[in-house]
């Protein structure tokens, strides 16, 4: 098989990932938190995933099964939990490899308590409350106790471990103290049906990290599924109106060569039509331009206005699938000079981070 080893390249700091993750724990645990370490946004990577475990972090997650799967093979003992809801298809392999799971659907807890009974385990689930994002979860009280009764009373294959919600997913509702009370007295409707306090109330994702940070946390919120905030912190600091404190936003780095440096006109010449995917984007005439292009694309990053480049007086024109497009008049006029065969270094955020690790064109290197 080819491998490649040269450009373009995801340079990974494991130092600054460790420092990361240890400060999201220790704040965390100043409150009585558990973090559990959400991998997905970096594809899994196993070292990526054993900075995490080596940090402190309770638990390892991701969506995908196939992540997990693959940290488990690497030999990492850190517990797993998925944190997509089971596919049907999937429960056998959830049960064999992961330790927990976010589930919302009775079907799905029968199946896993089905594959748990015939495999000699005790699947650990949680239990998810829909409080208004509308994506995963029970949306009545109703429902959610019905189901924590059924799963309390008839699955022994099952441990009720305790309720979770999203937020900030697809209703972009945001992780208030209010919210997150909310989950906890419907937490507290479940306890009163089953009769028994549950372990762990799972209070969310990386926003919820904000009301650790801001002590509006409520109490008794003792988990949080945290990706984001310890991978490319940057973007959300600056959201919440927080400095960076103690915290690197350089954990990755994104690396392209240059393959073409020339002036040409900053506006098309002929008659404008659709870009490669099918968009009329607009253009600005600022005549004659130094422009560089680099030998990556949307394939490799997803969307070019998720990245931006680490040297100032350089501006992402746009991209198509394997071209990215720079105009580096600025970064020439002062001096520095742009060549074929340079290599530059671009900002990543989350969003695009998923795309770079999980791309076979990208080579990852470890510092
Ligand atoms: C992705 C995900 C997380 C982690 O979100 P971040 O924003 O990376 O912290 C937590 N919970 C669920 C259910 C997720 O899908």
């Amino acid at each position: 098989m080819y491998i490649r080893k040269g450009y373009p390249k995801l340079i990974v700091d494991l130092n600054k990932l460790r420092h990361n993750t240890e400060t999201v724990v220790s704040q965390c645990r100043t409150m009585g938190i558990q973090v559990t370490g959400v991998v997905k946004g970096c594809s899994g990577l196993i070292p990526c995933a054993r900075a995490f475990s080596e940090a402190g972090v309770s638990a390892l997650a991701s969506s995908r099964l196939e992540q997990l799967v693959r940290i488990h093979e690497s030999g990492i003992r850190t517990p797993l939990q998925l944190i997509r809801i089971p596919m049907l298809s999937e429960v056998a392999d959830v049960v064999r490899y992961t330790d927990s799971s976010l589930n919302s659907e009775l079907e799905v807890l029968r199946a896993l308590n089905r594959e748990a009974l015939a495999q000699g385990k005790v699947h650990k689930v949680i239990l998810m409350a829909d409080c208004g994002d509308l994506r995963e979860g029970c949306f009545s009280r109703e429902e959610l106790c019905a189901a924590a009764l059924e799963v309390e009373r008839e699955m022994k294959g099952l441990y009720l471990w305790g309720t979770g919600v999203n937020l900030g997913c697809y209703g972009s509702i945001q992780a208030t103290p209010e919210k997150l009370m909310e989950l906890v007295e419907r937490t507290e409707e479940v306890e009163c049906t089953i009769g028994r306090k549950v372990d762990v109330i799972s209070g969310g994702s990386s926003t919820s990290y904000f009301r650790v940070l801001d002590g509006s946390i409520p109490e008794r919120i003792n988990m949080l599924r945290i990706g984001e905030a310890i991978l490319t912190p940057a973007f959300m600091f600056r959201e919440f109106g927080l400095p960076l404190k103690d915290m690197y936003s350089d954990v990755f780095t994104l690396q392209a060569e240059v393959i073409e440096v020339k002036n040409k006109p900053s506006y098309p010449v002929g008659e404008i039509g659709f870009d490669a995917f099918g968009h009329r984007p607009e253009y600005a005439d600022r005549g004659i331009r130094r422009r560089a292009l680099l030998g990556i694309g949307k394939c490799d990053y997803g969307d070019e206005r998720e990245l931006c480049t680490a040297e100032v007086g350089m501006e992402i024109l746009g991209a198509s699938s394997d071209h990215t497009i720079l105009d580096v008049q600025e970064a020439e006029d002062a001096g520095r000079l742009v060549k074929v065969g340079d290599v530059l270094d671009l900002r990543l955020n989350y969003a695009s981070l998923v795309y770079v690790s999980a791309s076979e064109n990208v080579h990852v290197e470890y510092v």
